[in-house]
């Protein structure tokens, strides 16, 4: 894999945005397809393979609660702001769908992000592998090798939830910018697609058998994708876990908060 900076992709992106909130641009559509039971790239390529199956397999979904919510409409209405969802696709059972229908050339793919993480020293390949991943899902099934991928800083350079021993905020010399933009081309190689889209097929094929079965998939599997974050008196902190709707529930996170080792 290879990755670069694109200075030239995030000023498109913030050109379309400044078109848009000085009103020679509308963008109304911000509404979610209804996805039925389909198995989605988001679900076989997210964090967590145990929330599509307790989505899938119990009978009350617990609401998201107010903090998420806010959360996901502001990622959802910047991705909306500034591009026009593509049709959904269907590959080998996992369907996907592409945040901009339009993309600017040389590109055919162009997802878009949004995050709380600090935006000098963000690395999407350290900080975010999830987005890589499924870039690489989204590669694979539209039959490119290169995407973009453009990232919206909901706090600009301040201090993000985790920050680097060394990194300091904002960097020195630099003064507070309360939000930004920043763009990357990312380059695959077939092999690299090819790989990663097993990968997904594994996944989906875990998530099918648990959710025939009403079993969840093996815990080891979980925590070995689960973001940690682990504090220097050896807490674990999985962050992920702290806003999922799924909490009150999990088998996982009963086992984390009272102290019973789910991993050897
Ligand atoms: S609480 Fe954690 S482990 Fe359980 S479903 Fe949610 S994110 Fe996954």
């Amino acid at each position: 894999m290879n990755y670069y900076e694109n200075p030239r992709l995030a000023k498109i992106y913030i050109e379309r945005d400044r078109d848009m909130i000085e009103g020679r641009r509308s963008m109304p559509e911000i509404t979610y397809e209804p996805r039925g039971d389909s198995l989605h790239l988001s679900d076989v390529g997210d964090l967590c393979l145990l929330q599509p199956f307790f989505r899938r397999t119990m009978s009350y979904v617990p609401p998201l609660d107010t903090e998420s919510l806010v959360v996901f409409t502001r990622g959802r209405v910047f991705e909306r702001a500034i591009a026009i969802e593509g049709k959904p696709i269907c590959v080998d059972g996992i369907w996907m769908t592409i945040d901009d229908a339009e993309p600017p050339d040389p590109f055919k793919i162009v997802e878009i992000k949004s995050t709380e993480w600090g935006m000098h020293f963000f690395d999407p390949v350290e900080k975010t592998p999830q987005w890589i991943e499924r870039g690489m899902g989204y590669c694979y099934g539209h039959g490119v090798t290169e995407m973009g991928l453009v990232v919206f800083f909901l706090s600009g350079n301040k201090p993000d939830f985790q920050p680097r021993r060394g990194e300091s905020y904002p960097p020195k010399g630099t003064p507070i910018i309360k939000g930004g933009v920043r763009a990357w081309t990312l380059e695959f190689t077939q092999e690299e697609l090819d790989a990663n889209w097993l990968e997904m097929l594994r996944r989906k094929d875990l998530l099918i058998s648990a959710i025939e079965s009403g079993t969840p998939i093996d815990d080891n599997e979980i925590l070995a994708r689960l973001p940690v974050r682990v504090w220097k008196n050896g807490k674990k902190n999985y962050w992920l876990c702290n806003g999922c709707r799924f909490r009150g529930m999990c088998h996982i996170t009963a086992w984390k908060e009272f102290g019973v080792p789910a991993v050897a």
